[in-house]
């Protein structure tokens, strides 16, 4: 059957996100793209901190940053700081972007490593540009300061989501696609294929499609509800099950840091995700270890100002549709699975899905290989990053609560034991299966969380010294010049994209 009708169940981040994305398609095709969502049941809408590939994604599009950041009151991100995770009173970032380059074949880090076993004592961070832009409150954009001596700048955005779905609305719309308002009361199923053949509208209005994209959030309308597709629970990898979330001003001045805060505390963490006007927060905890009421104190307890909203209390179980694709259904966002925010995946996700889904899928009509290979790449994606995740757990040497004493003995997948054996033998890293995170991002955190290299790669002692050491020296130099002649963070956003 040719595809004619996309319906998209769901108006949240992941629904215009998608709507947006397969507006592209009706340019010289004849499809019809309805998008349904309910005002009265809302959306989530918390999702702030993104990664860099969302840039290409709105490239992708055409958007303008500037015009987009202002609309969404959107900072600049260059990593995420932990703190308390590996111990107590710890605290490292994860940049996006390398450390420093690849020397003679080799990683950086192997170099690092090869100085440091010669009494070199400067970290590695030092050699990093986001790194030491973080840490000084500095941003700008690679073309503000174009050296050959340097990899180009990697960020991402903070962002209100909320305002971000408004802004994909107005995108979408302006390209054709058709908003209906209005809850979905029931599903059609047909009775041969078991395919959706339709939603109906609790005012009775029918609403037909040939491919349906479930972006109803957790409730899986009709990933789940229409299809009992089913759910694999990584709760015993990553128990976290609830997060309250609340956001607050900046009434003392300060200025928003160009990265996001994950605080761990006794039973999980706290994010702080900086936007022009306001700081989000929220606690991710575990309910067996900890009860709604004392995650709220320590949230309101650790704000950087006051409150400005009521606390918004969501529950979650980490893990995954069995199937993302299912028939004539593909799940995005909440409705596919989730895992918590530490590494602000979930919106990466949404537009990997997208991404996916539009190579795959043909107007022809829908076939197995598509929905297979969908699920298989899918699924793997979610592996990769539910192993990154459980890393920041796991490699812990905290024993102060009951929680941490179960992440740091949990079982973990075999994969994450090889790759931190691995990391510890002599620095490797292998990925797999077009993993998101880079080398940089594994040693990043393997470093952070205090698991050390115990030796390097034999080339890097073959590297010729005097040659290496200047290399090496230059690449900080660079980047302390760099760092040195950027803007602020808040002097560049008031100049690129002042919210109104
Ligand atoms: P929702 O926002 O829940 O939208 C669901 C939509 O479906 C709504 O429009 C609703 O009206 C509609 N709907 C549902 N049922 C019906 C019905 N019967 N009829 C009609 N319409 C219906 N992601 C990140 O990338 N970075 C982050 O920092 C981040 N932080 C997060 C923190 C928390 C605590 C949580 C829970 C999530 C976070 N996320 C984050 C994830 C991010 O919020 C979501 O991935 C993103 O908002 C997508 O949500 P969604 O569109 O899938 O679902």
């Amino acid at each position: 059957m040719p595809i004619k009708n996309i319906v998209i169940v769901g108006g949240g981040t992941a629904g215009w996100m998608a709507a947006s994305a397969l507006s592209r398609l009706k340019a010289g095709n004849d499809v019809n793209i309805t998008l349904v969502e309910s005002e009265q049941i809302g959306t989530v809408g918390v999702g702030e901190a993104t990664i860099p590939p969302f840039i290409e994604f709105n490239n992708l599009l055409e958007i303008d940053e500037a015009e987009m950041m202002a609309a969404c009151q959107a900072t600049f991100k260059l990593g995420i700081q932990f703190s308390n995770w590996g111990k107590q009173g710890d605290s490292y970032i994860h940049p996006f972007g390398g450390y420093g380059y690849g020397m003679g074949g080799i990683s950086f880090h192997q170099v690092w490593h090869r100085f440091q076993a010669g009494g070199d004592k400067r970290p590695i961070q030092v050699f990093n540009l986001e790194t030491m832009a973080a840490y000084f409150g500095k941003f700008a954009r690679t073309k503000d300061y174009q050296r050959d001596d340097l990899p180009p700048i990697n960020y991402a955005y903070h962002l209100d989501a909320t305002r971000y779905a408004q802004f994909l609305r107005a995108y979408a719309e302006q390209r054709g696609v058709v908003r209906r308002e209005g809850r979905v009361a029931d599903v059609t199923l047909n009775n041969e294929s078991g395919f959706v053949d339709s939603v109906t509208m609790d005012d009775g209005t029918v609403i037909s499609g040939d491919l349906f994209v479930d972006c109803s959030g957790f409730r899986g309308l009709l990933i789940e509800q229409a299809l009992g597709t089913g759910y694999e629970d990584w709760s015993h990898y990553l128990p976290c099950n609830r997060a309250v979330a609340l956001p607050c001003n900046r009434d003392d001045g300060s200025p928003p840091s160009p990265f996001t805060k994950a605080t761990a505390h006794s039973a999980g963490w706290q994010w702080q995700v900086p936007l022009q006007h306001r700081n989000g927060n929220g606690h991710v905890y575990c309910s067996e270890f900890m009860d709604d009421d004392e995650a709220h104190d320590i949230l309101v307890g650790n704000l950087a100002g006051k409150p400005t909203a009521e606390p918004n209390f969501l529950r979650f179980v980490t893990g995954r549709r069995k199937k993302f694709w299912n028939k004539n259904v593909v799940a995005l966002g909440l409705a596919a699975g989730f895992m918590e925010p530490l590494e602000s995946t979930s919106i990466h996700l949404i537009n990997t899905g997208i991404n996916k889904l539009i190579a795959v899928a043909s107007l022809d009509g829908i076939t197995q290989t598509q929905e297979d290979a969908f699920n298989r790449f899918t699924g793997k994606e979610y592996e990769r990053i539910r192993d990154f995740l459980i890393l920041h757990y796991n490699s812990t040497t905290r024993d102060d609560s009951e929680f941490w004493n179960y992440c740091r003995t949990m079982s973990v997948p075999d994969s994450l034991t090889e790759k931190v054996e691995l990391f510890k033998a002599n620095g490797q890293i292998f990925r797999e299966d077009d993993e998101l995170f880079t080398e940089s991002s594994w040693t990043a955190v393997m470093m952070g969380q205090g698991i050390a290299m115990n030796g390097h790669s034999p080339v890097a002692d073959t590297l010729e010294m005097p040659k290496l050491r200047t290399e090496f020296d230059e690449i900080e130099k660079s980047i302390k010049f760099v760092v040195h002649h950027m803007p602020s963070h808040q002097e560049y956003l008031a100049k690129y994209c002042p919210a109104p």
